[in-house]
C-alpha cells in the first residue's frame, strides 16, 4: 500500500513538475527554459552580452550545470544564438537545431559579425532526437521572414508552444538586415497565418505562445498584432507625401508613435537595412505612381489606397516537416 502511495506521489509530482520559464535578455530576445522532471531544455541562448544572466536563470530554476539536457536555437540571429559559446563553458551540453538550413543560416551570420566561435558543434535533430520527454514537436517549414529560417516547438497535450521570432508580444518588430519586401509580407501573409488557431497548426484559440521578445502571451492576439504592424509599416514606407517617400527617421518615428507601449524601440534602428526602405528611396521619382505586389498578386501603389490585409496560402500540413523528436536526447 506504501508503496503504490509513494508511485502515486511520483507520478503527481512529475506531473505538476513540467513548467516553462522566461527570462528577457538584455537586447530584448526571449530565452524559456522547459523543465520536467529531470529533463530540461533551453531555448535560445541569448545574446553573448546576456551569459551571467542566463546562468542564473538556469540556476534559479533548478538546473545546475551537468543537468541541462540541450540547448536549442529556434533561429540563426545573434540575439538568439550569442551566449551559445559562454553557456558552454558554465554548462555541461549539447547545442541543437531542427535543420541543416538553420544550422548554416547562424554560421553565415556569424562569420558575418566576425564571430569565430566554432559552431560547427551544433547538432541537427532533423530525424530522432531530442524532446519527446519535453512531449515537444518540432515545425519547420516556414517561409523566410523575420529570419531566413525558423523553427517552432509545440506542446499539444499542454497546449503551447514555443514560437521563436515568428511572433512578437507587444515589441517592435525586427525589420532590418534580410527583412527585405517580399520577406516582410511573407511573414504577415505566410507565417503568421500558420499559426492563427484557423490555421495549418491547428492550434486552439487558448494555446499559449512563448514568443522571441516581449511579454508571453496566453491568447493569440499577438498574431493580428503583427500583421497590423507590418501593414502599417508597409503603408508608412511607401505613403507619398507631396513628391517624396518619408524619410527613414519618419518611419521610425511614425512606428513609436503608433505603438508607444511597444517595448524594443531601438529596433527601428535596424531600418536602415531594410531593403523595402532601400527600394522606396530609390523609387522617388516613381512616388505617387509606385506599386508593389502582395502575396495574392494584388497591386498596391504608394497612395495606400488598396486593401493589405493578410492572406494565407498552401496548404501547410501538406508540405510540412512536423519532426517528432524521439528518445536520443538523453542517451
Ligand atoms: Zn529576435
Amino acid at each position: 500500500m506504501l508503496s503504490k502511495l509513494a508511485i502515486c506521489l511520483v507520478l503527481v509530482c512529475t506531473v505538476l513538475s513540467y513548467e516553462v520559464f522566461t527570462q528577457i535578455g538584455a537586447t530584448g530576445s526571449n530565452t524559456h527554459l522547459v523543465v520536467d522532471g529531470s529533463s530540461s531544455l533551453l531555448i535560445d541562448a541569448g545574446a553573448s552580452g546576456d551569459v551571467a544572466l542566463m546562468t542564473s536563470f538556469i540556476n534559479n530554476n533548478g538546473v545546475s550545470s551537468g543537468q541541462l539536457d540541450a540547448i536549442f536555437i529556434t533561429h540563426g540571429h545573434p540575439d538568439h544564438y550569442g551566449g551559445i559559446a559562454g553557456l558552454l563553458n558554465n554548462f555541461s551540453t549539447k547545442v541543437i537545431v531542427a535543420t541543416t538550413t538553420i544550422k548554416n543560416d547562424l554560421i553565415a551570420n556569424a562569420e558575418a559579425v566576425g564571430d569565430t566561435f566554432d559552431y560547427s558543434i551544433i547538432e541537427v535533430r532533423s530525424s530522432g532526437g531530442i524532446l519527446s520527454d519535453l512531449n515537444l514537436s518540432v515545425y519547420t517549414n516556414f517561409v523566410p521572414g523575420e529570419s531566413s529560417s525558423a523553427s517552432i516547438l509545440y506542446n499539444r497535450e499542454r497546449n503551447f508552444a514555443l514560437v521563436g521570432d515568428i511572433i512578437y508580444a507587444d515589441a517592435h518588430l525586427y525589420l532590418g538586415f534580410g527583412v527585405d519586401f517580399d520577406t516582410v509580407r511573407d511573414w504577415r501573409d505566410e507565417n503568421l497565418p500558420k499559426l492563427d488557431k484557423g490555421g495549418d497548426l491547428k492550434f486552439d484559440k487558448d494555446t499559449v505562445f512563448y514568443t522571441g521578445h516581449g511579454e508571453v502571451a496566453a491568447d493569440q492576439s499577438n498574431i493580428s498584432e503583427n500583421q497590423d504592424y507590418i501593414t502599417f509599416f508597409l503603408e508608412t514606407l511607401f505613403s507619398c507625401a507631396g513628391s517624396t517617400f518619408p524619410t527613414l527617421s519618419d518611419v521610425a518615428t511614425d512606428l513609436v508613435n503608433e505603438y508607444p507601449d511597444y517595448s524594443s524601440a531601438s529596433f527601428t534602428s535596424f531600418l536602415t537595412s531594410n531593403t523595402a526602405w532601400t527600394d522606396a528611396q530609390t523609387a522617388q521619382g516613381d512616388c505617387g505612381n509606385y506599386e508593389y505586389t502582395n502575396s495574392d498578386g494584388s497591386s498596391d501603389n504608394s497612395s495606400g489606397s488598396s486593401d493589405n490585409s493578410s492572406s494565407s496560402s498552401g496548404s501547410f500540413l501538406q508540405a510540412s516537416v512536423v519532426v517528432c523528436f524521439g528518445l536520443l536526447l538523453l542517451q
